[in-house]
């Protein structure tokens, strides 16, 4: 028996156009467009998500913290965090705190810790982890960890200093559309594939739950009606990449059914709940 639970860790709030760039749009213009922008989304989940599986607890990405909104947490010198994204996260709406309500000690119960990306929307809950395995894609890790990353959405000098990740490469087979996957269990039933665009070596987690497929898309897509119209973010360092994303992802859901769950799509939680597939 494999499940997928959704745990929300506060709420976001960013630009329409950082949502969905115009198409024809480079990656510049696409900042550009998120910066003159006026129109806000609505709040959005932060999502996380626990997977239970015979061979333990497996949590993708952590969410954000509290501490996203003490002044001086957020480089001023970059007003993208602090103008262009507005983050909200309450002590207790923290991952660590959210376990614990589910009864889930996280040194105990948590088998590994996978990060899709390094948004600091992602990073923010490590700090409940310095006593568990932590997976992240290799490319990520290299390219964000450094100043960089600092402009480019992460925030590297909030790490943990004891944060060492396990990284991985997208060595192993081909899956469906995606040209190479990470498995990470032994009987292959989770593995990552490569989803590319939003952010470099950015991974996407698939859970194949016997009957029905999970795909944990991170931020490879905000929603899946973005997902449907092709509408590539503006986050995104490359358009055309993220494009081939978004429709790798459609042709994987064509092959099998397969519940759609961005980390930020509120969508999501009545189709996890329903097992609403990606028809
Ligand atoms: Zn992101």
């Amino acid at each position: 028996m494999i499940t997928v639970t959704a745990i929300e860790t506060g709420k976001a709030v960013m630009k329409k156009a950082q949502q969905a760039g115009r198409s024809g749009r480079g990656a510049i213009g696409r900042k550009i467009d998120i910066f003159r922008d006026r129109r806000w989304t609505d709040p959005l989940p932060i999502l996380c998500f626990l997977i239970e599986h015979p061979e333990g607890r497996f949590l993708v990405d952590t969410g954000d913290t509290w501490r996203n909104s003490v002044p001086g947490y957020l480089p001023r010198w970059n007003p993208f965090f602090t103008r262009e994204v507005s983050i909200k996260v309450a002590p207790q709406e923290e991952v660590g705190p959210r376990l614990a309500a589910m009864n889930i000690d996280p040194a105990r119960d948590i088998a590994a810790v996978i990060l899709t990306h390094f948004h600091h929307d992602h990073t923010g809950g490590l700090d409940h982890f310095p006593h568990n395995r932590i997976i992240a894609p290799r490319e990520g890790y290299g390219f964000y960890s450094g100043f960089k990353g600092q402009l480019l959405g992460c925030l590297p000098q909030r790490w943990p200093i004891w944060f060492k990740p396990e990284l991985v490469d997208m060595d192993g087979p081909p899956v469906g559309p995606f040209p190479a996957s990470h498995p990470i269990t032994r009987d292959g039933r989770i593995l990552l594939v490569p989803t590319p665009g939003h952010a470099k070596g950015h991974a996407s987690v698939v859970v194949r739950a016997g009957d029905i497929t999970y795909f944990l898309a991170g931020d490879a897509t905000y929603t899946q009606a973005n997902l449907l119209a092709d509408e590539v973010d503006g986050v995104t360092y490359n358009p055309a990449i993220s494009l081939t994303t978004l429709r790798a992802i459609k042709a994987f859901a064509a092959q099998e059914p397969t519940v759609l769950l961005p980390a930020h799509d509120p969508d999501g939680l009545v189709r996890l709940r329903e097992r609403r597939v990606l028809a």
